[in-house]
Formats: structure tokens, sequence, C-alpha cells
């Protein structure tokens, strides 16, 4: 139950963090990161290949900086867990990677995620709330994960996966172009598929207590929409991230994950409502009638 919550709020910060408050300027912000390497910090690269000159600090890297230091000890863990969990992932999603950094910040208390938050302008009174109740935030190109909420190196490895997601779509330009249900629905796909590598047990258990949860709420005609406003979804009293990862799931099962990389990318360059028409042949709404429809037989 413990993660359901945590993805429910998280669908809360989607909205209102994740799409509204990309920094404009990544490549400044890039800047500022490599002066403030210490002895906390440490880099891995994304793809080898796309490392375009060594040693000046260009090409895309992830760095990862324990933010206390109870996170320390967890540093070689997660630096694996990034190399061969997540990216391996994540990578496939886009054709290219960006040339900026992503940041990693653990937090091993309660305290350090607070002040993380904070730094990221997370408002005063919504830092005690979340700093409670989820299990990581992403915020343009940082995702920040508080150590102390993962109960296993499943839920890390979902966690990471799940941030990493998020912050590649703000980094590669399209983070307030996707609609927010392929967001969440992608960042729920890689981060159950991360944690099935490492706990397929926890991984599949996590799967089928969606599926039951949205097909039951499904029955009683109580989901909304796909693409729903931000005011219904801040008032939705169920896991609507479940809901997202559902249809996420339907559209690669039906249409094929090559598919989704194109409507990514056709992001760059087009509303998603035209993306979505040009790649699928169907508007939004006529895949959310068939997605529905899906989810009330399969009972
Ligand atoms: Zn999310």
């Amino acid at each position: 139950m413990f993660r359901f919550l945590l993805g429910f709020i998280c669908g809360l910060l989607a909205f209102n963090w994740i799409q509204a408050h990309t920094p404009a300027s990544l490549l400044d912000y890039f800047h500022s990161l490599t002066n403030a390497i210490g002895a906390n910090t440490k880099m891995i690269e994304w793809p080898v290949s796309q490392k375009t000159n060594s040693g000046t600090g260009s090409g895309s890297w992830v760095h990862i900086e324990a933010v206390d230091n109870s996170a320390k000890p967890a540093m070689p863990r997660v630096n694996a867990m990034l190399n061969n969990v997540a990216l391996p992932i994540i990578k496939p999603l886009v054709s290219r990677l960006p040339l900026v950094t992503s940041d990693v910040k653990l937090c091993g208390t309660i305290q350090s995620y607070k002040s993380a938050l904070t730094s990221v302008h997370v408002s005063r009174a919504d830092v005690a709330l979340i700093s409670r109740e989820t299990g990581g935030i992403a915020y343009g190109n940082t995702a920040i994960i508080p150590l102390y909420q993962q109960k296993t190196d499943g839920d890390l490895a979902n966690s990471l996966t799940h941030e990493l997601t998020h912050v590649l779509f703000n980094e590669i330009g399209i983070g307030n172009a996707i609609p927010t249900w392929i967001n969440e629905g992608l960042a729920w796909t890689n981060g159950i598929e991360a944690q099935r590598q490492v706990d397929p047990n926890a991984a599949t258990q996590l799967e089928q207590n969606v599926r039951y949860t949205i097909s039951m709420r499904a029955a009683r005609k109580g989901l909304l929409p796909l693409g729903a406003d931000e005011n219904a979804i801040l008032h939705a009293n169920y896991n609507i991230e479940g809901e997202d990862y559902l249809a996420v799931q339907l559209l690669i099962q039906e249409r094929g994950a090559p598919a989704l990389s194109s409507f990514l990318n056709d992001l760059k360059s087009m509303d998603a409502t035209t993306a979505f028409q040009k790649i699928y042949h169907e508007s939004i709404a006529d895949f959310n009638q068939t997605f529905q429809q899906q989810m009330t037989t399969n009972q």
C-alpha cells in the first residue's frame, strides 16, 4: 500500500513540478554543478559512445551526490544500479541522449531530504508531507532520492529509474510537451522493469496489485479519462499513476515500443495531439475509449 500512496502523491507532484518547473537553462545548471563536485560526488557516464570531448565536461553524465554523510555508503550501490539497471532501461527510449548532466542527489535522512526539496523550491507547506510520503522526486535535470524510504534494493531500483525517466524527458526538452499520463506511465513502466530485474517477485506483486485496483475502479466506472485536467487529478482518490501505467502498457502491447519512441521524438517539433495522431492514426480520446473499455472487460 505504501508504494501506492507514493505513486499517488508523486502524481500530484508530477503535475505541479515536473511539467511546470523545468529550468530554462540546463547548460547553465550543468556548469554550476561541475564547480560543486567534491568528496561526496561521483560521476558516471550515461553512454560511453556519447561522450564527445573527454575531459572537458561535455557529454552526457550522471552525477551522483551524497547530500549527507549517512548517504555516502550507498553511493557504490547506486552507481552499480544506475549502470547495470536504470540506464540500460532508459536509454533505448530516445534516439539521442542530451548533452547535459543528470544529477542524482541521495538523501540519507529526512532532514537532508527536506533541505534538498527546499533547494528545488518546494514550498515550505509541502515539504513536510512530501518528505514523509514520496519515494523520490524529479525536478529539471535533478532526481532526489530519499534512501530512508527505499525498503529494499528493488524499491531503490524502481525509484531511481522512475525519477531518471522524468529527468531525461526534461533534459531532451519534452518535459512540458509530453502528456502527463504518458510521462508517468513510462516512468512507472521503467521503474517496475528495474524492480523486476532486482526483485522479480516484488515487481510482479506490485503490477498485480495495480491491475486489480484499477480494474475494480473501472468496473464502477470510476476511472478518470487519460489526460484529465489538473483539478480532477488532484481530487482523484485513487492511484491515478497506476492507471497511467496500464494505459502505457496497452499502448506498448498493441503498437510496440518503437512507435512510442517515435512519438517522443516528434514531441521535439510538434504538440502531443498532432504527434499522437501522426504515429498512432487515432486521437488520444479514441485511445482512451479503447483503454477504458479494456479495463472494464478485463475483470
Ligand atoms: Zn513520477
